[in-house]
């Protein structure tokens, strides 16, 4: 039996870095990188960070796909990847930190008007301008899993006002928690900021319409960490170019890289990031070695993840 990595995710990590990685972590085992020559029947644990098309088919034995990170879109919805197939994540603190982070650092960045000062002060303006505090600010956190409940905790815990919403009740110290549809456009309607850090799936794709803009609070900003299919694009536009929203910061988009001719790149109120507020590993890796343990072992896995759901 092989471990077969196939990251699938050239400006990420390389396959030949983990398997260096991941050696130490499982002496004795067969561990191979997408571009070697190896056995497809041997390989029973597949590590990928995107799974590329054809390759579940193409490896008769495979048991589990192991997603390095979180969302997992790209293998639930393989249309080759066998119903027998298992799939698990990863959950370590290192991603939900940093995209706890992220929002937090642009929300900040607002709150106390650093582009205004720095602007200024480029001009030798010296021009008090009050920043706002967090007790009046409100933010809404959509998904509050491993990731969600990690950023709603990390700006309750710095003082903002903060309403969380998840498919499932939720009960987190600071944050009020609502779920459900019915609750959505409510939570909307509340809050300054939006931070969407939910799964691709069935029920959320295409999620932000013109409806659910419509609903936001005129002049919110919306920050969208999870996938680019959660938020239909010409309706960001339009309710951007209506005013009604005040901006949109976007780590996260349909087609990566974002095409260059798309007008997300030139809106004065868009900001782009290139798929970065999650990237480290660091506490991960521990659990694919375990998982590979596991899985050979029979036993329960780490982090599987409901295929039917989709995360
Ligand atoms: P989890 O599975 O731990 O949490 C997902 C959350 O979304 C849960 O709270 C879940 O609700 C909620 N949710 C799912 N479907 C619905 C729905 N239909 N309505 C309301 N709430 C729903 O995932 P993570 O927090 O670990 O990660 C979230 C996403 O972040 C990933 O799927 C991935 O797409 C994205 N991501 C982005 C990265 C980046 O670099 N930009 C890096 C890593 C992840 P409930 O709890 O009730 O089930």
């Amino acid at each position: 039996m092989a471990l077969l990595i196939d990251t699938n995710a050239p400006d990420w990590m390389r396959d030949e870095e983990l398997a260096q990685l991941f050696a130490p972590l499982l002496p004795g085992v067969a561990i191979h990188c997408a571009g070697e020559d190896f056995d497809p029947a041997r390989v029973a644990m597949l590590a990928v960070a995107f799974l590329a098309p054809g390759r579940a088919a193409a490896l008769p034995n495979l048991q589990l796909v192991q997603k390095l990170g979180a969302g997992v879109e790209s293998i639930v919805r393989d249309p080759d990847l066998p119903a027998h197939v298992r799939v698990a994540r990863l959950k370590p603190d290192a991603p939900a930190r940093e995209i706890a982070e992220y929002c937090v650092a642009y929300v900040l960045a607002a709150q106390r008007n650093l582009r205004l000062h720095e602007e200024n002060a480029r001009k030798r303006i010296w021009k008090p301008v009050a920043p706002l505090e967090g007790s009046g600010t409100t933010i809404g956190v959509l998904g509050l899993g491993h990731i969600g409940g990690r950023t709603a905790r990390t700006f309750a815990g710095l003082g903002f006002q903060v309403l969380g919403w998840s498919r499932t009740a939720k009960s987190i110290e600071g944050v009020e928690c609502r779920h459900g549809d019915d609750e959505l456009p409510g939570v909307l309607a509340a809050c300054d900021y939006v931070a969407c850090v939910l799964p691709s799936t069935a029920l959320t794709r295409d999620l932000f319409d013109r409806d659910l803009f419509a609903a936001m609070k005129p002049g919110a900003v919306i920050i969208n960490v999870g996938r680019g299919d959660l938020i239909v694009d010409e309706a960001l536009l339009d309710a951007l170019d209506a005013g009604q929203l005040g901006g949109a910061v976007l780590d996260v988009f349909r087609s990566e890289p974002l095409p260059q001719e798309h007008r997300f790149w030139t809106h004065p109120n868009v900001t782009i990031t290139p798929h970065v507020s999650g990237w480290h590993l660091t506490g991960g890796l521990e659990d694919v070695a375990e998982n590979y343990k596991r899985l050979i072992a029979g036993e329960d896995l780490l982090h599987e993840v409901d295929r039917a759901a989709g995360y």
